[in-house]
């Protein structure tokens, strides 16, 4: 499939596409920077306005169809992102430098979420409620809140505003979509999903550029009732305040540092495979990768052993080549960010036994690699063990028991996912009850997220809201209580 380096995206508002931008953004290919992957609107506050007004215009039609009838809209975007998962792939490959197997699978995730959210249309939304009249009918019912801002991060630029966007609009809501510039023409090809499904005028709008500048425009916007927000801990406490401040309702899902426990008894060939997988795929750039590796001393060695030579069996390159199993970084900041990390791990006094440097040279020139990196002698209040790095880099802790080893897991500001490895049901259960993570998984790897389930974050991950399967519902709507009485 040829991808079309040179195409031009514009904002899509009130049903139209819109180029006005003299000097449009350029989206860069981070497995070789030489290559643009298209560009995109560098909007200014005054189309986020024109966004807002064409959202609030469709939201009273929207909101009356039936929710069988906006799911068939959300049936037809499922087929179409379907016929074009490969180029839509693609695009993710080269933009966002995620392995071209791993975006047509978070392509297909899409699909899927579509179609879940789709068939919500069609499900109970309110209760009977005992009236202590006995002539009277009390129900709860789910309405809309209206318009609703989606701002997603560039990791997952196929997933999350998918999984944003298809419960607002299944609910009832209408959506002014602000994507990460980093990601935003594999962004603008998902609205064009939506938008080639019929969608009616004003009912999804797309606007690209700067997040100081269109974001705060979208968050401070009165007539937006509800933001859905993923990324980064900075940029999402900012947002929480601004709407609190004007009383939008919000959802706020940020960052991890998620840990792996391998105790003593663990299966340490599933344990090593999970651990790598966890920590390395997508680059490390999963807001439930695993960046903590937490060992029982017993094992420490094989499982070190081990886990080394299997890193060095990774295959690193260019995203859409055949066979690479890990890519570059997704942007330049995001590069230095890793790299800086590894310095202040090595002046911390931490041991790299494996990595630890950027890759140069042949194909590697003109991207933003850098080898996948094993710290050893991690304490846990070394800033490596406590900061979202966001990039290919665990630290190994040691821990005496389970007991300590919770507790060093627990020693984190964030609480997103976590994972052990072990065959004892004790553990096991003692794990489940003890650890504070939205997220915590049995001998299974740390990233793993079912679209059918609820989703989010515990202590600073979340504004503690939850997102996907039933728990979206939560979010896109307000409970209204109706009382009835005849005369
Ligand atoms: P980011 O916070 O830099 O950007 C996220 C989005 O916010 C982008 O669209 C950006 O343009 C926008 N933005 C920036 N400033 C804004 C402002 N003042 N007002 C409104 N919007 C603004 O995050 P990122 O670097 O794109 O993503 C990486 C982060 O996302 C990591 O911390 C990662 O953990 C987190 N993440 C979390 C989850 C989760 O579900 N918890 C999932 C994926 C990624």
């Amino acid at each position: 499939m040829v991808v079309k380096t040179d195409r031009v995206f514009g904002n899509y508002l009130n049903g139209r596409w819109k180029e006005k931008d003299q000097s449009p953004i350029e989206s860069i290919n981070p497995s070789n920077t030489k290559e643009i992957v298209g560009y995109v609107q560098n909007s200014k506050a005054e189309d986020v306005e024109e966004a807002v007004e064409a959202a609030e215009t469709a939201s009273r039609p929207w909101r009356k169809l039936t929710g069988a009838e906006r799911g068939s809209y959300l049936f037809k975007a499922a087929n179409i992102l379907e016929e074009r998962l490969d180029d839509i792939a693609e695009t993710l490959a080269r933009e966002m430098g995620k392995t071209l197997p791993e975006s047509k699978g978070e392509t297909a995730r899409g699909v899927a979420i579509l179609r879940y959210y789709a068939g919500e249309g069609m499900r109970a939304d309110g209760d009977v409620i005992p009236s202590t009249d006995s002539k009277a009918l009390m129900f709860s019912k789910r309405v809309p809140l209206g318009v609703v801002g989606v701002i997603t991060p560039w990791n997952f630029p196929v997933a999350i505003p998918v999984w944003k966007i298809a419960p607002a609009l299944i609910y009832g809501n209408t959506v002014v979509f602000k994507p990460a510039t980093e990601a935003a023409v594999t962004a603008a090809k998902v609205v064009e999903c939506f938008a080639d499904a019929g969608l009616p005028d004003g009912v999804i709008n797309f606007v690209t550029g700067s997040g100081r500048v269109i974001g705060d425009a979208l968050v401070g916007h009165e007539k937006v009732h509800g933001l859905t927000f993923t990324g980064s801990e900075q940029t999402g406490r900012q947002i929480g305040r601004t709407a609190a401040e004007r009383g939008a309702k919000y959802q706020l899902e940020m960052g991890g540092k998620n840990p792996v426990i391998i105790a003593e008894d663990a299966d340490l060939a599933l344990a090593v495979e999970a651990t790598i997988s966890g920590a390395f795929r997508s680059t490390g750039q999963k807001c439930t990768a695993t960046s903590r590796v937490i060992v029982a001393e017993e094992v420490l060695q094989p499982f070190q052993k081990l886990l080394v030579a299997k890193t060095k069996e990774i295959t690193i390159g260019n995203a859409i080549d055949d066979g690479i199993w890990m890519g570059p970084s997704a942007s330049e900041a995001q590069l230095k960010t890793v790299l800086d990390y590894i310095e202040i791990g090595k002046q911390e006094g931490a041991d790299v036994l494996c990595g630890g440097e950027r890759m140069t040279g042949g194909n590697f020139t003109e991207g933003y690699f850098v080898e996948p990196t094993i710290f050893s002698n991690v304490k846990s209040d070394m800033r490596i063990a406590q900061e979202e790095i966001f990039g290919p880099v665990i630290a190994l802790i040691v821990a005496k028991d389970l007991e300590d080893a919770l507790a060093i897991a627990n020693d984190s500001r964030y609480g997103l996912s976590a994972s052990i490895f072990t065959t004892n049901i004790q553990k096991m259960l003692t794990f489940i009850e003890d650890m504070d993570a939205g997220l915590v998984r049995v001998n299974a790897e740390s990233a793993g997220v079912e679209l059918q389930a609820p989703f989010g974050g515990m202590k600073s991950s979340s504004s503690h809201s939850r997102e996907q399967g039933q728990a979206a519902k939560e979010f896109y709507t307000s409970i209204k209580t109706v009382f009835v009485k005849g005369q």
